[in-house]
């Protein structure tokens, strides 16, 4: 049987966010720091409303900017990483992985409660705090969400999530 669904897609130059970060993987490694201009696309699936569209665009591409802003020109620190530890002083933050330690300015930085910064987690994150966000402030329940991450050209990660 034929079905239709209908999906809105914002993805612009101001859902680019560049920021710092290093990632731990293998359960003992931990990426240099570094940075990415990181871009963010975000898709919602619903059925059409009395006024024939799924979402406004301005809302949508308003919410999911809000949140790139809190991120941009940002260092990025996983706060659910068992291996790197973040502590936050008065003015500076103190990162360490093993015998290797950061510190950077408090107001640099953006705390994640994420385990590791990973363009999916990072995808995960996003897509949450805007699901919060249609269906607390907009009243809006999408049957679909999905945020795409892009962290460098042709490489990027989706987090989907279906009701
Ligand atoms: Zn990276």
């Amino acid at each position: 049987m034929a079905s239709e669904r209908y999906v809105v897609r914002v993805s612009k130059d101001y859902l680019v966010f560049c920021s710092g970060h290093f990632i731990s993987y293998e359960s003992d490694k931990c990426e240099c720091l570094h940075g990415h201009n990181y871009r963010a696309a975000v898709s919602v699936e619903a059925p059409l409303d009395e006024n024939h569209y799924v979402f406004d665009f301005i809302a949508l591409k308003k919410i999911a900017r809000s949140l790139t802003d809190e991120i941009d020109h940002k260092m990025m620190l996983p706060t659910g990483n068992a291996l790197i530890l973040v502590n936050t002083g008065e003015r500076q933050v103190t990162v360490n992985f093993k015998d290797r330690e950061w510190q950077f300015p408090k107001e640099d930085c953006v705390m994640l409660p994420i385990q590791n910064t990973t363009a999916e987690l990072l995808a995960r994150y996003l897509g949450q705090r805007i699901l919060r966000e249609l269906e607390n402030r907009h009243h809006f329940h999408p049957s679909v969400l999905s945020v795409e991450v892009e962290e460098s050209f042709g490489q990027a990660a989706t987090y989907i999530w279906t009701r």
